[in-house]
C-alpha cells in the first residue's frame, strides 16, 4: 500500500522519541564495567617480577621488551635481576592476556582503564617508569584470587604487591613473594625509598 513504508518508518521514530535514551554522555556519564574487563594500561608489580621474560616470550605479537642486568645483591642465591627495560607497545596490543597467563609470579595483570589514548604512535609504548609509577588497579581477569576476594578495580582501592598473589602459606609468602626486592610495602605503587630499606 502506498505510504505504508513511510508510516512504518515514522512509527520507529515515534517509538524512539518516547523511549528513554540508551546512549550515555561520556565522559560525564560512565557505564559500569566488569571487574574482569581487560584494560590497556597493565598493572605490573616490580616487587614480584623476576625478569624471567615469560610474558615477552608468550606474547604472540612480540610487543613486550624486557632487558635485565645482574643486581649483585644476592650472588650466593643465584642473584636477582634489575629490570632496566620493560616496554609494552599497547598500540599493537590485542589484549589477549596471554602475557598475564604466562606470568608465573602474579607480577603482571591486565589494567582496568581504557583512556590511555595518544596522538602519536610512539607514545603508546608503556615504559618501565610508567609501569612502576602507575596506580595499581589490576583487572581480575585470569586472577581467581582477586575474584575470590571480590575485588573490583573500578570501585576498590589500589592493591599492593602483597595483596595480589596466590601465596597461601606463611613460608611461601615470606620466601617467594617479593623475594626479588626488599622494599617496604608500598600500597598501590610509587617510588622506592632511597635507602632501599
Ligand atoms: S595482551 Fe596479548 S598482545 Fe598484548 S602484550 Fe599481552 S600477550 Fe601481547
Ligand atoms: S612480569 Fe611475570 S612473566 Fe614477565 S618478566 Fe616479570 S615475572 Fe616474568
Amino acid at each position: 500500500m502506498y505510504g505504508f513504508g513511510l508510516a512504518k518508518g515514522l512509527m520507529v521514530t515515534l517509538k524512539n522519541f518516547i523511549n528513554p535514551p540508551f546512549t550515555t554522555q561520556y565522559p560525564e556519564e560512565r557505564l559500569p564495567q566488569h571487574p574482569r574487563f581487560r584494560g590497556e594500561e597493565f598493572a605490573w608489580y616490580e616487587e614480584r617480577c623476576t625478569g624471567c621474560a615469560s610474558c615477552a616470550k608468550y606474547c604472540p605479537l612480540g610487543i613486550i621488551k624486557i632487558v635485565t642486568s645482574p643486581s649483585e645483591t644476592a650472588i650466593l642465591e643465584g642473584d636477582k635481576y634489575n629490570i632496566d627495560v620493560f616496554d609494552i607497545d599497547i598500540g599493537r596490543c590485542m589484549f589477549c592476556g596471554l602475557c598475564v597467563e604466562a606470568c608465573p609470579y602474579d607480577a603482571l595483570f591486565m589494567g582496568s582503564g581504557f583512556e590511555r589514548g595518544r596522538y602519536q604512535r610512539e607514545e603508546l609504548v608503556i615504559g618501565v617508569d610508567e609501569l612502576r609509577e602507575a596506580v595499581k588497579r589490576p583487572s581480575s581477569w585470569f586472577r581467581p584470587q582477586l575474584e575470590e576476594a571480590q575485588y573490583d578495580p573500578h570501585t576498590g582501592e589500589p592493591l599492593a604487591w602483597e595483596e595480589v598473589g596466590r601465596e597461601q602459606w606463611p613460608w611461601h609468602q615470606g620466601e617467594k613473594a617479593g623475594a626479588r626486592i626488599d622494599w617496604r610495602p608500598r600500597r598501590g605503587g610509587g617510588e622506592p625509598p632511597e635507602d632501599g630499606a
